[in-house]
């Protein structure tokens, strides 16, 4: 732009040749607020924003205003500065909060304005002007449910009620009364959603921002609420999913059911329901392997017996071999998890079952039982026959 055409800096922020910063500031503050693209949608605000913000960083600084005092335009150009450089947000942003060591306050750091001050002041543009009319809900359901650690094996089907919520189609969604129209830009804010308020301190003037109260930051204030949703924007209806929960599903997994969620507009949302397995007294999981410990007879796995083991399958009967022993694992193939799913974290498997064996107390013999196997104690163990030996002619002299 050449410097014939340039508006005067202090016509474009509209104060007088001898404006103090504090006014040129306010100034810049209410027209810069006026003319951000984001909120201002009129053909030319974005020219007008930037007209502003040059104007405004050549006003409020002091060597660059006695420049431009004593030489107009071309001695700003002869001392390097250059208004095609000038990225109008940075100094938005530098004014209003991204790094200029003022402080915001959004009343609600968690709550939905947090992340819309943080685009429109943390230097990003964001299409802003989109909240304003995004639906009051999300279009994604998120639910959780607890399965027992046997269906997360087996597989199982549950149904599940939901809330669904879909746009009111009398008012739009905005919630507002005659189809949505009923409906004007909030006094207190002029539609903004916040308000900014400054604080003498010791470091200075501090500028704060703050939802407005009034409209509650949406920057709307609805004149009559719409008859249909009585003012929420959308309506509910309490739906019964019904979904498959497949053989083999881990603690903490996530199902998605498409195309069940909230539907805003037309687009319909997708229910996320995360399942948690209670655990399980018997099993531990390890990927598709389940472990378990068995209680057994000692004498019964010496002898090479038939055993009961606990199997997601239902309880079986397995032969021992002879002479298994106390801590012993066994092996049984195939009757772990069956993981039917084939993906990129899980492939189709048959895990297997290992049983370890853990001998009864040796105390729990009635007396009956000790007077049979006193008679058997008669027989001596090779093993206890090689260690008497081997003590005797240690300790013999
Ligand atoms: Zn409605
Ligand atoms: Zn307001």
């Amino acid at each position: 732009m050449s410097n014939a055409n340039k508006r005067d800096y202090y016509d474009v922020l509209g104060v007088s040749k001898n404006a103090s910063l504090e006014e040129i500031k306010r100034a810049f503050r209410k027209l810069a607020m006026k003319y951000h693209p984001d909120r201002n949608k009129e053909p030319g605000a974005e020219e007008e924003f930037k007209k502003i913000n040059e104007a405004y960083q050549v006003l409020s600084d002091d060597e660059k205003r006695k420049l431009y005092d004593q030489f107009g335009f071309e001695g700003l150009n002869q001392s390097g500065f250059n208004s095609e450089n000038i990225n109008p947000f940075d100094i938005f942003n530098q004014f209003f909060g991204g790094s200029g060591g003022f402080s915001f306050n959004t009343n609600d750091d968690d709550g939905p304005f947090g992340d819309i001050f943080s685009s429109m002041f943390g230097g990003r543009r964001r299409q802003r002007s989109n909240w304003k009319n995004q639906a009051k809900f999300d279009q994604d359901i998120h639910a959780q449910i607890t399965i027992s650690f046997l269906d997360s094996i087996l597989g199982t089907t549950k149904t599940f009620d939901i809330n669904i919520k879909k746009t009111c189609d009398e008012c739009g969604g905005n919630g507002a009364g005659n189809h949505g129209k009923d409906i004007k830009d909030c006094p207190q804010c002029n539609g903004r959603g916040y308000v900014i308020s400054q604080t003498r301190t010791i470091m200075g003037i501090m500028q704060s921002q703050s939802i407005c109260r009034k409209c509650n930051g949406t920057g709307k204030i609805i004149n009559s609420k719409c008859s249909k949703c009585g003012g929420k924007g959308y309506l509910e209806s309490l739906q019964t999913i019904k979904f498959d929960i497949p053989s083999g599903i881990k603690n903490g997994e996530t199902i998605v059911i498409n195309n069940q969620g909230n539907k805003i507009n037309s687009v319909r949302g997708n229910v996320y329901i995360t399942i948690f397995v209670q655990p399980s007294k018997i099993f531990k999981r390890e990927g598709n392997k389940l472990y378990t410990h068995v209680l057994v007879d000692p004498i019964n796995a010496i002898c090479g017996g038939v055993i009961s083991i606990p199997t997601p399958y239902g309880i079986k009967q397995l032969k021992l071999k002879p002479y298994t022993a106390n801590n012993d694992s066994i092996t049984v193939a195939n009757m772990g998890i069956k993981d039917i799913r084939i993906g990129p974290f899980s492939k189709k498997s048959n895990g297997d079952l290992i049983l370890i064996i853990n001998y009864a107390a040796p105390n729990r013999y009635k007396s009956k039982q000790l007077d049979m196997l006193t008679e058997l104690a008669k027989i001596e163990n090779d093993e206890v026959k090689h260690y008497n030996e081997k003590i005797r002619k240690e300790l013999e002299r």
